[in-house]
This record gives structure tokens, C-alpha cells and sequence, in this order.
């Protein structure tokens, strides 16, 4: 097996990565939790909408 990937926000190194939609402007793979960390930052709730938040 290669050497595994990290994820491009947390820097953890990741089994299952996830790979980050287009609009999300990320370079590389994400893991899980920040992959369903900008779902939620893009896709609040129902509404479809841009609302940007920094932690
Ligand atoms: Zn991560």
C-alpha cells in the first residue's frame, strides 16, 4: 500500500478521503470530518446558500 494521503485542511493523515467538490476550491483530499464540516458551511439546512464561517 502507498503511503496514505493527507487531508488539505487538517493535515491528519486519512484512510477514506473524501474528494472536495470544485466549488470548495480545495487542493487535495479531504477527511471525513472536514468533509462533512463544508457540507454543512455550503449547504446549511434546506437552503442552498454561501455563508462562509471561520473557526
Ligand atoms: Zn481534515
Amino acid at each position: 500500500m502507498g503511503s496514505k494521503q493527507k487531508c488539505a485542511i487538517c493535515s491528519t493523515e486519512v484512510e477514506m478521503v473524501f474528494n472536495p467538490m470544485k466549488e470548495w476550491s480545495i487542493d487535495g483530499v479531504l477527511c471525513g470530518d472536514c468533509y462533512s464540516k463544508k457540507l454543512g458551511e455550503f449547504y446549511p439546512g434546506d437552503h442552498i446558500r454561501v455563508n462562509k464561517k471561520e473557526d
